[in-house]
């Protein structure tokens, strides 16, 4: 038989996602490849975007106004002679106006500002009156005018690949003209629930039977992440088949089993996974919900690359928690994403909480509030087989092991719901 592993792998909630994120640090992705512009929102860059031209490419505008030399406007108020116009997009003639001492040339919110002058003044300090102006606010040389390449200078590297694309990123590669992108090809993530207990969603359940949920928001949270699930049938808590359907779930670049990492007896996922020559990180972690949380790796055969795996309990709160703390960061770093760390935010917490002391708890809560008062307090719940109540939270708040009673008006950590 093979070696179960030491019982004393259970971690901190901190050791051991430093445990996942050290992992996470040396795998790679498998490959890449190029799509249209509005497609790779939310996926991973794979190449560095790269300024086409100076930006902005000329002095540009970034008031209506009057282009001028500042200098010009030393006693005020001033009248200065107006010698043209330029707006948005003006042709080289146009533009072409030079401003010299005494003159101003009326300008627009993104025209190129005229030779000669060296700032606007906002339309709002003018008065015209045929071809002069009288100005009654000085400015400073350079004022409401952007220097060309002052933002990016052709050339530079403006996306850097590993950055998840959202709508910043993809104005960037808009702007320098990239209909289409490099993005990096959507890890595999095979999902096993096992349990006796289970049956298909489909399938009318008996009166002790439940309908596998796991690997359903198990789905959704990898297609989240930037991964493509693969959801493999139910394993019953029998180790020939469930061997079986490891195999099978080790074609995939990660494998995610639920359920049977308990202390029952009927718990033998880590005994299969062992058998396998697993490799195991971690065996607990010192969380509520997920406590029973296994982390490993199983050799390739041959030339390939290790499988990680995770065990996350089957008690559906718990394997949706324990997916966001552990699983979440080495599937984005498969997909190609620069490791980020976790941070929690922070919220006045609405109503006291009392628990027990010794683990560090990912409660469901509400965030309310608004605006700059962000409120939170827990979801009323039946413990972590309790999805409805999780379905209607929107976060976790955060509670360290030492502490029994947090009272109301304490600012509290949150993780959001992604
Ligand atoms: P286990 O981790 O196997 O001891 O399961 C813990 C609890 O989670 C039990 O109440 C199971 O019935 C439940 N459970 C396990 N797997 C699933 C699943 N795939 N979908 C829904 N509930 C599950
Ligand atoms: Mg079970």
């Amino acid at each position: 038989m093979a070696a179960l592993p030491e019982p004393d792998l259970v971690l901190s909630f901190e050791e051991a996602r430093h445990v996942v994120e050290t992992h996470a640090a040396g795998v790679r992705p498998h490959g890449k490849e190029l799509v249209e512009l509005l497609d790779a929102a939310g996926q991973i860059l794979a190449e560095p975007v790269v300024a086409d031209r100076n930006f902005p490419p000329f002095r540009r505008a970034t008031r209506d106004g009057y282009a001028l030399r500042a200098a010009d406007l030393a006693h005020l108020p001033a009248t200065l002679e107006v010698v043209g116009e330029i707006k948005a997009g003006a042709s080289l003639v146009e533009s072409a106006v030079r401003v010299g001492p005494g003159q101003a040339a009326s300008i627009m919110t993104g025209a190129p500002a005229p030779e000669g002058a060296d700032a606007i003044v906002m339309v709002e300090y003018t008065s015209r009156e045929e071809n002069r102006v009288s100005i009654s606010k000085g400015v400073g040389s350079g004022d409401n005018v952007v220097p060309v390449g002052s933002e990016a200078k052709r050339g530079e590297r403006l996306l850097e690949p590993g950055i998840r694309l959202d709508h910043a990123a993809i104005a960037v590669a808009a702007s320098v003209g990239r209909s289409h992108l490099l993005v990096y090809s959507k890890p595999k993530v095979a999902v096993l629930s096992t349990g006796d207990e289970l049956v298909e969603i489909e399938v009318p359940p008996g009166p002790n039977q439940i309908r596998n949920s796991n690997s359903y928001s198990l789905a959704a949270q990898i297609k989240e992440a930037g991964g493509e699930p693969a959801l493999l049938p139910i394993a019953r808590d029998e180790s020939l088949r469930l061997r079986e359907l490891i195999a099978d779930g080790l074609e995939s670049d990660l494998l995610l089993l639920t359920g049977g990492v308990s202390m029952g007896k009927y718990d033998l996922v880590e005994q299969v996974l062992a058998e396998f020559g697993a490799e195991f990180f971690f065996t607990g972690a010192g969380i509520q919900p997920g406590k029973p949380i296994v982390f490993g790796r199983i050799p390739a055969g041959g030339d390939g690359d290790a499988t990680y795996f995770f065990g996350l309990p089957g008690n559906p709160v718990s394997t949706m928690v324990t997916f966001e703390l552990f699983a979440r960061p080495m599937l984005e770093a498969l997909a190609g994403m620069t490791a980020r760390k976790l941070v929690f935010l922070h919220a006045r917490l609405k109503t006291d909480i009392k628990t027990k002391t010794g683990l560090k708890r990912f409660l469901p809560a509400v965030v309310s509030g608004e605006f700059d008062h962000a409120e939170v307090e827990l979801a009323r719940w039946e413990g972590s087989g309790d999805v409805a109540s999780t379905a209607r939270a929107n976060a976790y708040i955060v509670i360290p092991p030492d502490r029994e009673r947090i009272p109301a008006g304490e600012w509290v950590a949150v993780l959001p719901r992604s």
